[in-house]
This record gives structure tokens, sequence and C-alpha cells, in this order.
């Protein structure tokens, strides 16, 4: 996404030098300033608790601030209801069955929209939907319990997605799942993208992220370390490693190429890599 269409665009979620302590416990957010437009799409990395999923829980009003503001779609978090937020914004759990409740699949995936008050009919469609994307139309009369961790997944998705929001936040969604259910949950957020829905994807796979994602935050120690897109967030592994990340093997790769003179620079993301590879064979030919 180019930098400055971004910015003209207004922002859909905006943090305001937001600083979080847990009761009577550490400060896990340390003045956090960030906005997202709408549309975009952005990775929120960082080591194991540096605070990505307590800023992430404020992108959806579960956590307050302690100071500074949270706005979404333009409201003030501390002063609206989780449920008006969850108009907006739509927060799929890292756990599936923290958000699983009913007894049948489509049960399951009816009740957002029943309960925001969506007429029958436009119930039914973002049920059937929200269903269809996430390909468990088959799944609708079983049981969430009786079903495997990448269908429950998939249907806590579904169930957030039937709301319709605008923003979907999703916790380290591949985690527990195998590489074709991780491959196919990505390929249907990368669907959702291209129809224009604003994804935050908190996750600890910067493979994932050199693939599908066009913005990273780094998080560190409760602060934002980094916010760039993709191929300058990879480009220091040094600045990486202080924040205990390390590049995905691709971009290791690419820049492995480049500092010996085999490739120009210019790639950090798989589709970069062959565009690049395809423009110097052509120049070569
Ligand atoms: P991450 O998602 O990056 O692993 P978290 O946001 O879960 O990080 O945690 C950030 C910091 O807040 C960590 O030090 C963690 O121990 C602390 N923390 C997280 N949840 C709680 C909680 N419920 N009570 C107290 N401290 C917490």
């Amino acid at each position: 996404m180019n930098a400055s269409v971004t910015a003209r665009r207004l922002p859909i979620i905006s943090l305001q030098d937001v600083r979080f302590s847990y009761e009577g416990g550490i400060e896990a957010l340390k003045g956090v300033s960030l906005s997202v437009a709408r549309g975009e799409n952005v990775a929120v990395v960082g080591g194991n608790g540096s605070g990505k999923t307590t800023l992430a829980k404020h992108l959806n009003g579960l956590l307050k601030p302690s100071s500074g503001r949270v706005l979404v779609g333009g409201e003030d978090s501390s002063k609206t209801s989780v449920a008006m937020l969850a108009r907006t914004v739509g927060y799929v759990f890292q756990n599936p069955d923290y958000q699983l409740f009913c007894t049948s699949v489509e049960e399951e995936v009816r009740f957002g929209p029943k309960n925001m008050g969506f007429g029958r009919d436009d119930e039914s469609a973002l049920a059937e939907r929200a269903l269809k994307l996430m390909d468990i139309s088959h799944l609708r009369e079983q049981s969430p319990v009786s079903l495997s961790l990448g269908d429950r997944r998939k249907i806590a998705i579904a169930s957030v997605l039937a709301t319709s929001p605008i923003v979907l936040i999703l916790d380290e969604p591949t985690t527990g799942l195998d590489s074709v259910e991780s491959a196919q949950l990505m390929a249907t957020l990368d669907v959702l993208r291209s129809e224009g829905m604003t994804v935050v994807l908190i996750t600890h796979d910067m493979r994932l992220v050199a693939q599908h994602m066009d913005r990273v935050v780094v998080m560190s120690e409760g602060s934002v370390a980094l916010d760039a897109g993709v191929e300058e967030a990879f480009s220091d592994p040094d600045r990486l490693r202080r924040c205990k990340l390390l590049a995905p093997p691709i971009t290791v790769l690419a820049q492995r190429l480049q500092a010996q003179g085999v490739l120009p620079k210019g790639a950090a993301t798989p589709l970069q890599l062959v565009e690049l590879v395809a423009r110097v064979r052509g120049e070569r030919q």
C-alpha cells in the first residue's frame, strides 16, 4: 500500500499514547501510538510478553487504557460499550473455546448477527456467507465441541465475520493448525483483504507476515519498536533480533543473495523475490 494513500485515509482505529497496567502487575503498554486506516492489513509481531495481546484487546475495548485514548470508528473506547465497539471491530480470540458456546455450528454463526439486531433475512445471508467463506457449511449441524481445533478456529472466525465488522482482529489464528490448515486460513484472509476488509493479525509466524501482510508493527517491552512496511521491517536482522524476532527464511535467502551481489537489493517477501529474479533474468537475456 502506498504510504501517501494510507496517510490520506481516515483511521478506523487510533491509539494515542496508550498506557496500560494490569492490576497489581507490570505496565504492559508504555505509551503506544498508532493508527490503522480502513483497508489496511497490519501484522503485530514481537517476542513473548511484548504486549501484543494487551494491545489487541485495546483495539476492541476489552481492555481500556490506564491513560491515553483509543478511538474506534471515532468513538472513545473508554466511553463506549464492548458491544457497540463490536459493530466496528471483530475480535477472534487466540483460543476459540473462549468464544464458542452454542450447540451447533449454525447457531454459533447466527448468534452474533441475531444479537446485534440484524433482521432475519440479513442474519441468514451473513451467516451463510461466513459459513461459505470459512468452508464450514457442511458442518452446520455439528456441535463445535466435537470438532477439531482447526474447525473450531474456523467457526470462531466465521461467527465474528457474520457480524460484518469493518476491522477483523485475529490473535495468533494459526496456532495449533497444520501447514495445510494454516495456508487455507491465510488464503481466506487474502480473499477478505481483497474485498477491502481491514485486518490486524497478531502472530509470531514471520513467514505469514512476509507472504500476506503489508505493514508490520513490532512490539518490544510494551512499546512500538518499529512500524513499517514489510520490506523495511525485515531489512535489519540485528534490529529484529533485539526485538526477539528473526526474519523468515525467504527473506534471509534474499538478503544473502543480495549480500553476495547475485541479486540487487529490494526483495523481502516471496512475491518480491520472484519479481526480482524474473526482472534480473529478463535483463540478462
Ligand atoms: P504477548 O501477547 O506479546 O505475549 P501480553 O500482552 O500477553 O504479551 O503480555 C504483556 C505483559 O503483560 C507480560 O509481561 C505479561 O506477563 C503481562 N500480562 C499479560 N496478561 C496479564 C494479566 N492478565 N495479568 C497480569 N499481567 C499480565
